[in-house]
């Protein structure tokens, strides 16, 4: 079973698909973790990201795509895996779609992470990663309500989707994320 988790920068999306992939015994994937490895080898995806990353932006959804279908043919991946920061816009979501049914997969759940834009920004502030800083993580923010957030339709009219609150503390949220997978058990 596939599992997504959406949100935007700064909601402990990272942190709690880690968290979320240890409990499960299933890979984490992040394509940030992804795209940031690539960045400092040097590697070709790396080089054409390093730009989009820099700068706050999106990477063109075909890279994207590329990378992440190379990674979930993994022999890991075969049991599943908590899919971190992908997909990330409506191209993406609908693409996966259709290449999980030429690959027997199924997105089982969305969790989909909100908090709001004033602690995201703190929480930004106070982690001080390179492409963290504030004009850059407003840019971030800033795609993710235009290019991500319609995600939360798309996810919603398939029956897959689940909101969690994601204010408090590690241990709070996680146990909210876990009830709100199991609730949706046998359901679908
Ligand atoms: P993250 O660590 O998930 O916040 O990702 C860091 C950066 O990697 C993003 O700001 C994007 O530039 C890029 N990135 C990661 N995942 C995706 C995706 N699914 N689509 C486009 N760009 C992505």
């Amino acid at each position: 079973m596939l599992l997504i988790l959406v949100g935007p920068p700064g909601a402990g999306k990272g942190t709690q698909s880690a968290r979320l992939a240890e409990y499960l015994g299933v890979p984490h994937c992040s394509t940030g973790e992804m795209f940031r490895e690539a960045c400092q080898r040097g590697s070709e995806v790396g080089q054409q990201a390093q730009e989009y990353m820099d700068s706050g932006r999106l990477v063109p959804d075909s890279l994207v795509e590329k990378l992440v279908e190379q990674r979930l043919i993994q022999e890991d991946c075969r049991g599943g895996c908590v899919l971190d920061g992908f997909p990330r816009t409506l191209v993406q979501a609908q693409d996966f779609d259709k290449w999980c049914e030429a690959n027997y997969r199924a997105v089982g759940r969305v969790i989909e992470l909100r908090v709001k834009e004033e602690t995201l920004l703190a929480r930004l502030d106070a982690r001080g990663r390179a492409d963290d800083n504030r004009e850059v993580a407003r840019e971030r923010l800033r795609q993710y309500e235009e290019l991500t957030r319609p995600l939360v339709d798309y996810y919603t009219a398939q029956g897959v989707l689940e909101t969690v609150d994601g204010i408090g503390d590690v241990a709070e949220v996680f146990q909210r994320i876990t009830a709100a997978i199991g609730s949706g058990q046998g359901t679908s």
